[in-house]
C-alpha cells in the first residue's frame, strides 16, 4: 500500500533533518515556530526550479535535490548571510519513493553540511517543480547588497567562469571532452558550491555583491543599476576556466564567461583601501579571487582595450521570459 502523504513527509523529511536549538516547533504542525537571535537581522530568499526549464527532465533525483538547495544557498552567500532554516514545497507527478529517497538524501547532505534545519513545507501533485525558502542571519545592517557599489571600487569575481557553459556543451556533445574532463565539468555544473564562507568573509569589507546565476555581464548590471554607477572591465583579466579556453576559440570562451550563468561564483566590489584585506581573507579560505575592473561614475557596462579606455559592452544573460 502506498504511504500516506504525512508518512512520506515523516520518512523522507522529518526524520532526516538535523535539529537546531533555535527551532521551537518544526515539521508536523500547521506552521513552524523559530527564535531568531535578537542581535541579528533575518535574511530570506526563495527560488523555484521547474523541470525542463531550470534543469533537464532526465536528471537524477540526487542531482536535482542537491542543486535546488545549492542555488538557493548561493543567494544567501551573496548577501553575506549564514543560512539556518529551510522550507520546501515539492510538486511531484507521482509518489515515487525511490525518487524521494534519493532527492531528500542529496538535499540533506547540504542541509547537514550547513547546520541547517528543514522546518516545513508542502507536497502537491503536478509537473515536477520545487520551491525552496531559505532563512539566514546577518549582523545588523551588514548584509551585502546590490546597491552599495561606489565609484573607485575594484570589481572582483571568485573562482573561475565558464565551467557551467562548457558542461552544458559537453552534456549535449559527449565527444567534446575526455571522459575525465567531462565528469569534472558536469559535477561542477550539477553540484555548484555556494560561496557561503566567502560571503561571510566579505561582510564589513565589500560594498556590494551578487551571485552569478544569469551571467557575469547581466548580474553585474544589476549591481550597476541598483548603485547607479558604471563599470569598466578589463577582459584580459577574466578568470576563464582553462578547460574552456583549451576547448573553444578565445573569443567564444570570453563571450561564454561573460554571458553564461550557472557558475554561482560571487561578483563583488571593494573600496581600494580594503582590497588587500579582501584578498587576504579569501586566500585564507583557499578561494581564488580576481580583480576584473573598476566601478566609475556614470551608468552602464564598459570594457577597456589598449586603444580605448571605455567601450560599451552588451549585457546578455539568461532571460526567463
Ligand atoms: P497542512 O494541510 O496544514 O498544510 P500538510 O499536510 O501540508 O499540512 O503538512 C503537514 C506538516 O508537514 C506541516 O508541518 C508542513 O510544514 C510539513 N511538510 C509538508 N510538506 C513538507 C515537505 N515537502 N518538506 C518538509 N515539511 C513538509
Ligand atoms: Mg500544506
Amino acid at each position: 500500500m502506498p504511504l500516506s502523504e504525512f508518512s512520506l513527509i515523516e520518512k523522507y523529511f522529518l526524520h532526516k533533518t538535523p535539529q537546531r536549538q533555535d527551532v521551537v516547533l518544526g515539521i508536523g504542525d500547521d506552521a513552524a515556530i523559530v527564535t531568531s537571535p535578537c542581535s541579528k537581522q533575518l535574511v530570506t530568499a526563495m527560488d523555484t526550479l521547474v523541470s525542463g526549464v531550470h534543469f533537464p527532465e532526465d536528471w537524477p533525483a540526487a542531482v536535482i535535490g542537491y542543486r535546488a538547495l545549492a542555488v538557493n544557498l548561493s543567494d544567501m552567500a551573496a548577501m553575506g548571510a549564514l543560512p539556518a532554516w529551510l522550507m520546501l514545497s515539492l510538486t511531484l507527478p507521482n509518489l515515487d519513493e525511490q525518487w524521494l529517497s534519493e532527492y531528500s538524501e542529496a538535499m540533506f547532505q547540504l542541509v547537514t553540511q550547513h547546520k541547517m534545519q528543514l522546518i516545513g513545507g508542502d507536497i502537491s501533485k503536478g509537473p515536477l517543480s520545487m520551491t525552496l525558502a531559505l532563512y539566514g542571519f546577518v549582523a545588523e545592517n551588514k548584509a551585502l547588497c546590490r546597491h552599495g557599489a561606489q565609484a573607485g571600487d575594484v570589481i572582483y569575481v571568485t573562482g573561475e567562469l565558464g565551467v557551467a557553459a562548457l558542461a552544458f556543451k559537453a552534456w549535449r556533445d559527449p565527444g567534446l571532452l575526455s571522459a575525465a574532463d567531462r565528469d569534472y565539468v558536469l559535477q561542477k555544473w550539477q553540484k555548484p558550491i555556494a560561496r557561503i564562507k566567502e560571503g561571510q568573509a566579505l561582510v564589513d569589507v565589500a560594498n556590494s555583491a551578487i551571485d552569478i546565476s544569469d551571467g557575469l555581464a547581466a548580474d553585474l548590471q544589476h549591481i550597476l543599476q541598483a548603485s547607479q554607477v558604471a563599470a569598466v572591465l578589463d577582459l584580459q583579466c577574466l578568470p576563464i576556466a582553462d578547460l574552456l579556453t583549451q576547448t573553444l576559440p578565445l573569443d567564444i570562451a570570453q563571450q561564454l564567461a561573460l554571458s553564461y550563468g550557472d557558475d554561482y561564483e560571487l561578483c563583488f566590489t571593494v573600496a581600494a583601501e580594503f582590497t588587500t584585506e579582501v584578498e587576504r581573507r579569501l586566500q585564507n579560505l583557499g578561494c581564488r579571487c580576481t580583480a576584473i575592473g573598476r566601478i566609475v561614475e556614470g551608468l552602464g557596462l564598459f570594457y577597456s582595450t589598449e586603444k580605448s579606455s571605455k567601450l560599451p559592452l552588451a549585457a546578455t544573460g539568461f532571460k526567463h521570459f
